[in-house]
């Protein structure tokens, strides 16, 4: 039987809880705040970030409480690409539909300012501001695109 060792487990499944009281995403998903959220479901939740750096800036997390990027294996692949497909369902409701106008990322730490797992979707991303561009910069050592995050786990061994 696989242990959570095997599985490359987040803490959630270590602590068998996912929620961590002191973090503000986790009050977030756990609908302590009063914030809209806009997607709910036992793996993934999503809301507005509350100063949107595009004219769509949406967050989208996993329900249960997991660390920043830095924290993931490759056991977290699946994860990530459904945050992704989320963000996509979210824009495309909001009647966002050039995608490739888009930007799908994470900030990595030490330039995350929350510690749960959160990825930031932006569009039009032709429309960001100077600061936003800074902000969420390709290529960038303080910013990584999903992809690229994708690309990164999945080069990783799953650990033993
Ligand atoms: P990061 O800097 O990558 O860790 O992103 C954290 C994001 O969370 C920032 O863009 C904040 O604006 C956003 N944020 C912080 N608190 C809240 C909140 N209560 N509701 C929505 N977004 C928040
Ligand atoms: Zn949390």
């Amino acid at each position: 039987m696989a242990t959570n060792e095997d599985i490359g487990s987040s803490q959630v499944e270590i602590s068998g809880e996912g929620y961590d009281k002191k973090c503000i995403f986790c009050k977030i998903v756990n609908k302590e705040m009063g914030t809209e959220l806009l997607h709910s479901d036992e793996e993934i939740s999503c809301f507005k970030d509350i100063r949107p750096g595009a004219p769509h800036h949406y967050l989208v997390v996993p329900t249960r409480h997991v660390g920043n990027c830095k924290s993931l294996s490759k056991a977290h692949v699946h994860l990530v690409e459904r945050m992704v497909d989320t963000g996509k369902k979210i824009l495309l409701e909001n009647r966002v539909t050039d995608l490739s106008d888009a930007r799908f990322g994470f900030h990595l730490p030490p330039f995350c300012s929350v510690s749960h797992l959160h990825l930031h979707v932006l569009a039009p991303a032709s429309q960001m501001g100077l600061m936003s561009r800074l902000f969420y910069r390709l290529n960038s050592y303080w910013f990584i695109t999903a992809d690229q995050l994708i690309e990164h786990l999945n080069s990783k061994g799953v650990p033993n």
